[in-house]
Parts: structure tokens; sequence; C-alpha cells
């Protein structure tokens, strides 16, 4: 017997979405419209009238309450969202999705690119999903488990409601963006006239994770001017900037960096360089959980940007600095019940809750300071930006599951 959202996701898997980085129009590929119109065109089969497609390749649909309009004005609006497209670090055309039935522990070989093994030593969560199937790309491509993993899991969910009017509802929104993997996923989106209280991503990792954290976000760049001449008569003349750079790049701290921080720990990232005598250039971001350990950071870069500066008179040296985003923690701590109702849901599922960061940006952490506060629900999928990405259907069920609950959780917490 294959499972309701099982079918759905192999089905979205095989449509080519990728995203596109540096391109300014919305949608980044005009590609991703081909899983957006069969979307629309599986939720109105379902019977869901008011779904439309943007001319951005948003896709939007309303499910009005199935309660009485005085029951259903008490319940919060709440839309669930996931992404159209797969992230442009791998190749995601052609998908050929494979089943490993009843997975026993050990490797498993992908089909198609011996190279490649999913293992538990390198995902030991792999060994939570002893007995459950699995599926994976034949190892030429990703998955795409990010986030067709989702939208299966929202998908599969209206059909269950739909399928079973006795589960009682409040008006459920559905949002499926374009280009989130590429950092633009609410760039097209009017979230105002939305007309939803909160929102759940359903995007991504393991079975049981809830998500609710993102970086506090800065970065900019040093501009470091200097004086060329002729070398062979520069004594107490020339400045030569690159060796003001080397010396710069020196005072951000090693110990927090990217390659040597996980979890918790915030970091500083010089990560692009220019430059010849007369002029020299460091891009850098930093990040940290904690806003004022954020600032911290950013005076910790002016100073000694001022302190090079004093060390080089004859140079000029200019810093930028721009914080980027918040994180969204913030904004979903103002409605407790956000995490409290979605912690209830997975745990009705009979799973346990694992709380997790986001050590980087998501749509949620943008839509929560546009008025929609958005944390992130599992979707199931794993290792993704990756061939070897793969997907526990127990994991989707349970999606599907969690989502459902929620659903009914929002009507008792909120009519009875
Ligand atoms: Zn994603």
């Amino acid at each position: 017997m294959t499972s309701d959202v099982l079918d759905r996701f192999l089905k979205y898997v095989k449509i080519h979405t990728t995203s596109k980085e540096d391109e300014k129009s919305i949608p980044s590929t005009k590609h991703q419209f081909n899983l957006a119109k069969i979307l629309v065109q599986e939720l109105k089969d379902l019977g869901i009238a008011d779904t439309v497609l943007t001319e951005n390749c948003y896709v939007i649909a309303t499910i009005p309450s199935n309660l009485s309009d005085e029951e259903a004005q008490k319940i919060p609006i709440i839309c669930f969202l996931g992404h159209l497209d797969t992230s442009p670090e791998e190749s995601g055309e052609n998908v050929k999705p494979q089943i490993v039935k009843n997975y026993q522990g050990g490797d498993i070989q992908l089909l198609n690119n011996p190279d490649l093994v999913i293992s538990p030593q390198e995902t030991p969560a792999l060994l939570k999903f002893i007995g459950s199937d699995i599926v994976t790309s034949d190892g030429t491509t990703l998955l795409g488990g990010d986030d067709k993993a989702g939208i299966a899991a929202i998908m599969a969910s209206i059909s269950k409601l739909k399928s079973n009017p006795e589960i009682k509802h409040g008006t459920i929104k559905i949002v499926f963006t374009p280009d989130e993997e590429v950092g633009r996923g609410v760039d097209g989106l009017d979230v105002e006239s939305l007309n939803a209280d909160y929102g759940y991503t359903i995007d991504g990792d393991e079975m049981g994770v809830l998500e609710s954290e993102t970086f506090n976000a800065a970065g900019g760049d040093i501009l470091i001017s200097g004086f060329n001449c002729h070398p062979g008569y520069a004594k107490d003349k020339m400045v030569n900037a690159i060796r003001i750079l080397s010396d710069l790049i020196q005072l951000f701290p090693v110990n927090e960096s990217p390659e040597m921080t996980e979890g918790y720990e915030g970091y500083y990232h010089p990560y692009v360089i220019s430059g010849s005598v007369n002029e020299a250039k460091i891009k850098f971001i930093i990040r940290d959980f904690d806003y004022t350990i954020l600032q911290e950071k950013i005076q910790e870069v002016k100073d000694f940007t001022d302190e090079i500066q004093k060390k080089y008179p004859s140079a000029k040296i200019k810093l930028t600095i721009k914080e980027s985003y918040k994180n969204m923690k913030y904004k979903i701590d103002e409605v407790p019940e956000l995490m409290e109702y979605a912690e209830e849901a997975i745990k009705r599922s009979g799973i346990p809750v694992i709380k997790k960061v986001i050590r980087g940006g998501t749509d949620g952490a943008r839509l929560s300071y546009q008025g929609l506060p958005t944390p992130n629900i599992f979707s199931g999928a794993m290792n993704f930006h990756s061939k070897k990405e793969f997907v526990p259907v127990i994991a989707l069920e349970k999606s599907v599951e969690t989502i459902i609950n929620l659903i009914q959780i929002f009507v008792e917490k909120s009519i009875e």
C-alpha cells in the first residue's frame, strides 16, 4: 500500500524546479511554473475554488472553515508555506527517485552513482529509520525533498481534510513560493493581503524538528585605499593596501569562524578579498543568535579597523557595516502558543520533539518581521542540497499527521 503523501512526493520531485542565483526576475527560472500549475490544478480538483497562481509564480489558496461563521471567527487563520524551487547547488533535473524498502541499517548505495553511499557514519539519524521505506535520488541529482516533501505534506493534509469533513478546522491558507533557495522567497509576496494570523513553513529537516530561531545577521566591507608608485623608488612613499588587508584579516577571530562553530555559536566570516597596492577590499558577514552579542561583534570589527587605521595613518580605511536580518525568535516569542501548539501537534503524532536552531536565514525570518510570525516544522527531508538527500516515508506521514493535529489544536484551544 502506498500513501497519498508518498505518491504526491514522487510526482513532484520529477518536476525540474531549480532556482537561479543573481536573477532579477521573480521567479528566477520559468520552469518553477510547471510545478505551480500542477498544484493549482490539484487544489482545484480538491474543491478549493479560491486558488490563484500569481504572475510571480506564487500559489495561494484559501480553504474556508467548515465551522459556523461565529465559531470560525474565533480561530486564528493559519498559513502553511512550502517552496517550489530546489537548490541551485546540485542538479534537480531528471530526478529519478528510488525507494529502499524496509531499511535494515548499513550503507545505502545510490543506484546510478557507484561512488556515492548514504551512510549512518555520516548521517547517524539514518539509524532512527530502520524498518521504514526510504526515498533517495539515483545519485546523479539531488532528491528535492527540500521542499517537495513539505509541499507533499501540505497537499496530503488538505486532501485528508476534504475527505474527512468530520475534522473541524478554521480558515486555512496555503502558499507555495518560488526562489526560497536563492533568498528571495517572499520578494513577490504581499504578506498583508494574505490576511493570515500565523504561518508555519513545512521545510526540511529530520522527523520531529521544530525551529523558531535564526541568526541575527550583519555584513559589510572594509575598503583600504593605499598609494602606489615605482617600487624601486618607493621608500617612505608607497602605502600597500594588500599588506594592510593582510593585517586586518588576522584580526577576524579564527575560533569564531563558520568552520569552527555549530549550534548556538555565532561567527565572523570574511568571504571575499580583492586588491592591488592602490586599493584592497574585504567583504565579510557576522552572525549571532543573541542580538546583544551581534552588536558586540559589530563593535569589535569597528575597533580593530580603527586600530589598523592608527597603525597606517597614511592609508584610508573605510568600514561599511549593515544589519541584514534578525532572529525570528523575538517575533515568535510574542505569541507563545505558536510553538506550544506545534510541540503538542508533534507529540500527538507519537514522535519526540527536536528543537533546533536554523543557522541561516529563511522565508520564516522575513515573514515574521512582516507581521506573520512563522516557525518551521519538519518535512522529513535530510542531507538537503546534496545527491545524498533522502526522505524516510514515515517522516512524510508524520509531517501530515502533525499538520492535521495542529489544525485541530487551534480549533480546540480557540472555541472550547
Ligand atoms: Zn527548504
